[in-house]
C-alpha cells in the first residue's frame, strides 16, 4: 500500500496518494502496536522486563495510532471518500 501510495504521488494523482498513504499509515499503526504485544506475549512475564527492551518500545509503537494522525480520523477519511458514506463529524 505504501509503494502504491508512492506510485499514485509520482503519477501527480494527490487524492489517490492521500488515499492509499492514509490506508498504509493505518495499517502501518496497527500492525506495529499488533506485533509488539504478541513479542511481549510470547515472552510472558520476561517480556516486559529490561532485559528484552519490548517494554521499552511501547510508547513508540502505540503512539502511531495516534500521530500525526489518529486511526479515527483515518476512518473518517476513509469512510468519506473512498467509500462516499456521510461525514460523521
Ligand atoms: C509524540 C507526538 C509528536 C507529535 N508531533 C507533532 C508534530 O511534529 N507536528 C504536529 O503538527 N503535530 C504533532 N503531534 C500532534 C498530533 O498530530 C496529534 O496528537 C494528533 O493529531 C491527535 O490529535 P490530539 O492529540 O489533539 O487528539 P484529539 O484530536 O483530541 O483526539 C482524541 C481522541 O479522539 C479521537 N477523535 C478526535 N476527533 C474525532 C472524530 N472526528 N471522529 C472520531 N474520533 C475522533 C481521536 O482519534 C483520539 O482517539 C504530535 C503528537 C505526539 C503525541
Amino acid at each position: 500500500m505504501m509503494q502504491k501510495a508512492a506510485s499514485l504521488y509520482d503519477s501527480g494523482d494527490d487524492f489517490g496518494a492521500a488515499e492509499a498513504a492514509n490506508m498504509a499509515k493505518y495499517a502501518a499503526g496497527e500492525a506495529a502496536i499488533a506485533s509488539l504485544d504478541q513479542a511481549i506475549q510470547t515472552h510472558g512475564g520476561g517480556g516486559l522486563t529490561q532485559e528484552y527492551g519490548l517494554a521499552a518500545m511501547l510508547g513508540a509503537a502505540r503512539i502511531a495510532r495516534v500521530a500525526p494522525v489518529s486511526r479515527e480520523m483515518i476512518l473518517n477519511f476513509v469512510s468519506q471518500h473512498s467509500l462516499g458514506l456521510p461525514r460523521s463529524y
